[in-house]
């Protein structure tokens, strides 16, 4: 089967590495010049409308960069004028992937009434096993008749700040956001009637505001994301997106962290590092008391073993304490006089 290649960057009048921002530009600056409300007569209304569908098909294409990129493909296989076969880019292309789903259908025409060529290209996307497409083709002599269904929801991302606590004991956490929902006044597909959506003003978009309690993963590190499948923007047709959260660590005021491991300053006293102690120190899960040795010197290091974060795969990272000696913020004339011993002491040895 045989279609008409549309040349879309033809129909919005941008070239073929115009930017995103350009191609939309072009886009909105057609859509209102082509308005089919701005014509009171039946026949320039229905020029108008017929331009319309070419250009949001157009921009349906070239405004999305995966179905850009699919476009841009073709290239290689048609000339200017011929006439491309869907079958031939079909079995190069394999199964297409991506939001867009068509089925056919004797009643209802479709909502956006794109071409052949659109259909040919971009149905089946989003769907398992062999396209329908195909199936449809082989069929011959039944019409096909292309159902426009608005993509899947909108994927939506948001940061998620964690202090190390939430990490460790896997906490709860209560987060509002803002994703990109369908609008329902236009079944996301942004036209009512032959103009663009009162309410969406034509994007087919509104925002939802959404409420999650989520369970913050304990294996999670700073800058790592979090999928949620389903809890991004809706979608006309019931496949919401997915949502992710990207994680953002905040600051902790003893510990920071060197991948699964906790590391913190251990201030010791002169006597303490000199003689040795146990001393109680801080844990993400209350204190413990921990041994520090004899002769303890500056940055000496202490191991307390799997008190760290949780590590991917099981296991558990480690806290170090990284010993650092410091004077009492007062001294006695008493101790002041030990001192002098202790300093007299150290130059006769
Ligand atoms: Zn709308």
């Amino acid at each position: 089967m045989a279609i008409e290649f549309q040349d879309y960057y033809e129909t919005l009048g941008v070239p073929r590495d115009a930017s995103q921002q350009d191609i939309k530009k072009a886009y909105r600056r057609l859509a209102r010049k082509h308005h089919p409300d701005l014509h009171a007569d039946q026949k320039d209304k229905e020029k108008a409308e017929k331009k319309i569908k070419k250009i949001n098909e157009a921009y349906e294409v070239l405004g999305d960069p995966e179905k850009k990129s699919k476009y841009d493909r073709l290239g290689a296989n048609w000339q200017q004028g011929d006439e491309f076969n869907y079958r031939d880019f079909a079995q190069q292309q394999g199964a297409g992937h991506g939001g867009f789903r068509f089925y056919s259908s004797t009643g209802g025409a479709g909502a956006a009434g794109f071409s052949d060529f659109f259909s040919a290209i971009f149905e089946g996307w989003g769907q398992e096993g062999p396209s329908r497409a195909q199936d449809a083709f082989h069929g011959a002599g039944t019409r096909w008749q292309p159902q426009w269904e608005p993509r899947r929801g909108m994927d939506a991302e948001a940061e998620l700040r964690v202090s190390l606590e939430e990490i460790y004991r896997r906490s709860e956490k209560t987060v509002q956001l803002t994703a990109q929902g369908f609008c329902p006044n236009c079944g996301g597909t942004g036209i009512v009637g032959n103009s663009f959506c009162p309410q969406c003003a034509g994007s087919g978009q509104i925002p939802e505001i959404k409420n999650l309690k989520i369970k913050v993963p304990p294996d999670v590190r700073p800058g790592s994301k979090i999928r949620l499948k389903g809890q991004g923007g809706s979608s006309a047709t019931g496949t919401p997106g997915d949502l992710y959260l990207k994680i953002k660590l905040i600051p902790h005021p003893v510990f920071t962290l060197q991948g699964d491991n906790l590391e913190a300053d251990l201030i010791l006293s002169p006597w303490q590092a000199a003689l040795g102690d146990k001393i109680e120190v801080p844990t993400l899960d209350g204190t413990v008391r921990l041994v520090v040795p004899p002769q303890t010197r500056r940055g000496k290091k202490l191991r307390l073993a799997r008190k760290g974060l949780a590590q991917r795969g099981g296991g558990r990272g480690d806290i170090i304490y990284k010993a650092a000696i410091d004077l009492p913020a007062q001294v006695s004339a008493e101790e002041k006089e030990l001192y002098r011993q202790l300093a007299k002491l150290h130059a006769k040895g």
